[in-house]
């Protein structure tokens, strides 16, 4: 079977959040399992880097608005999985993230740079293809980036192949005017209800939801919850409509880049069976960032985008008293000011107690994930998250709210789950404030009071099988279905 995974961002070439991670690892898994599966990336200079040196595959033409680009292919060294690249200077190539510039001021021509990436994953998988050795059965697409791939292929490509949509995060659609519509090529008979419009835009994700054959959430509590008005972003009637085909299957993790044991950005490495060297790591996390060295102060670890979603605006106002109980907290992250400051507020008045890091740095995730006794996620909706499954894995167990991946895969601390030892972290009652305070209190209490119960639901976590493997199997299954 040969599969051409389009997305906009991979590990490690790079990076915004949890797409990459999950681009980075599926198509490695789906490669083990026999898959003949290729990458489509645009070529931003991260890409072109890190991959150099590429060789010329074809070249591109009567695509919108730049005419030509060049189809170059690489291979990422660590999992072995073929990419093919959009080289197009004045596209991809700039300083800034793949979606905004340095000011996080998204880029004006976002509709087509990922028009583009959707276009040429549809004419890739179709009679129009310049590659005559290699034409896909499945194309899959990811998140709003890849939305139109779809459309272009039923509508415009008239391809053979399936399509499914991987949904990662309904909260980003990439709605824009649609006097957008003649310069990226499509139909405008088609900007209908019944079609790529909405509320009067042109939506790339509603696109993609209407013209897949196939439609996947990143766990199976996202896929039933994005079929409701609080989690859907408006998009819940349209996916209702096809709610029984909505399959939800939950992330894995990378094995190899995420596993204590083996993780270079540790000063020690430990497992489930050797766990004191997870004490070291926390000593040099402190020292590291100027925190006090106790062995014994409950040390909260963050890792996140600070947006709205992740809830994060629910712990700044009980810092106090977690301080109070003895603890510690590091934080790592970026995104919304307001709360960026409130968090630096926080570090300038506790030093010593609190450390927060603003930007995005890998080696420190790391560090923070493997060094924390606790890892925090209240994320107000979590379509699947890789964070609580690193805390897991890293003995770290999550202190989340119960919605989508984390409800999935974050089992409460209490009697019966503690005695059948499947016990591996700490739930909300509520997304709110006192519902957190209380929660981690609750954490706190068995990690000062009873250590055996604290390895043991440390263990129930690092034990867990987490690999790819299986999410692997479903959606080869998946793409088989569509075959049929
Ligand atoms: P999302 O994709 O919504 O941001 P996930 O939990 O699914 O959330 O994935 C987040 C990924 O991004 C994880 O791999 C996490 O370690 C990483 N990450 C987020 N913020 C940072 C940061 N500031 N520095 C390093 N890694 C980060």
């Amino acid at each position: 079977m040969r599969v051409l995974f389009t997305t906009s961002e991979v590990f490690p070439l790079i990076k915004t959040g949890g797409l990459a991670d999950v681009s980075g690892s599926l198509p490695a898994a789906l490669q083990h399992l026999g898959v003949d599966i290729r990458i489509l990336v645009p070529g931003y200079p991260s890409v072109l880097n890190q991959l150099a040196p590429l060789t010329h595959l074809a070249q591109l033409s009567e695509l919108p608005v730049v005419g030509q680009a060049e189809l170059l292919m690489g291979t990422i060294k660590e999992t072995q999985v073929k990419v093919m690249v959009i080289k197009s200077a004045s596209l991809y190539e700039r300083a800034g993230g793949p979606y905004a510039d340095a000011n996080g001021m998204e880029w004006l021509d976002n509709p087509v740079r990922f028009g583009i990436l959707s276009k040429v994953a549809a004419i890739l998988s179709g009679k129009n293809s310049p590659l005559k050795d290699w034409q896909p059965d499945v194309v899959h697409c990811n998140d709003w980036q890849t939305g139109l791939t779809p459309a272009y292929m039923k509508l415009v490509e008239h391809t053979p192949a399936k399509s499914m949509i991987s949904l990662h995060n309904m909260a980003f659609q990439g709605c824009y005017a649609p006097s957008w519509l003649p310069t990226l090529a499509l139909p405008s008979t088609h900007f209908t209800l019944e079609g790529f419009e909405y509320h009067g835009l042109l939506s790339f994700l509603k696109a993609g939801i209407f013209y897949a054959d196939s439609i996947t959430t990143v766990s199976p509590s996202y896929a039933k919850e994005i079929q409701t008005a609080a989690f859907g972003f408006g998009l819940e009637g349209l996916l209702s409509k096809r709610g029984d085909e909505i399959k939800g299957i939950l992330n894995g993790i990378d094995t190899k880049e995420w596993n204590p044991k083996t993780d270079t950005h540790l000063a020690k490495n430990y497992s489930a069976t050797q766990l004191a060297g997870k004490a070291e790591v926390k000593r040099a996390l402190q020292e590291k960032l100027g925190l006090q060295v106790k062995a014994d102060a409950p040390l909260l670890g963050v890792v996140s985008r600070l947006t709205h979603q992740k809830g994060l605006d629910m712990l700044a106002p009980i810092v106090q008293p977690l301080l109070d109980l003895g603890c510690q907290l590091v934080l790592l992250g970026g995104g919304e000011s307001e709360l960026e400051n409130a968090f630096r507020h926080l570090a300038n008045n506790h030093a010593g107690s609190v450390s927060v890091n603003i930007g995005y740095n890998e080696p420190l995730s790391h560090q923070i994930m493997a060094g924390s006794d606790m890892f925090i996620m209240p994320s107000r909706f979590e379509p699947c998250g890789l964070n609580q499954l690193y805390g897991l894995a890293y003995g770290t167990p999550p202190i989340i709210n119960a919605t989508g991946g984390l409800a999935d895969s974050v089992i409460n601390t209490n009697i019966i789950t503690y005695k059948n030892k499947t016990a591996n972290g700490f739930v909300l009652s509520e997304a709110s404030s006192a519902s957190l305070l209380s929660c981690i209190k609750e954490a706190i209490n068995v990690y000062k009071n009873d250590a055996a119960a604290w390895k043991q639901i440390q263990k129930n976590g690092m034990l867990q099988n987490l690999s790819w493997d299986k999410s692997a199997l479903e959606y080869l299954a998946e793409y088989k279905k569509m075959l049929q």
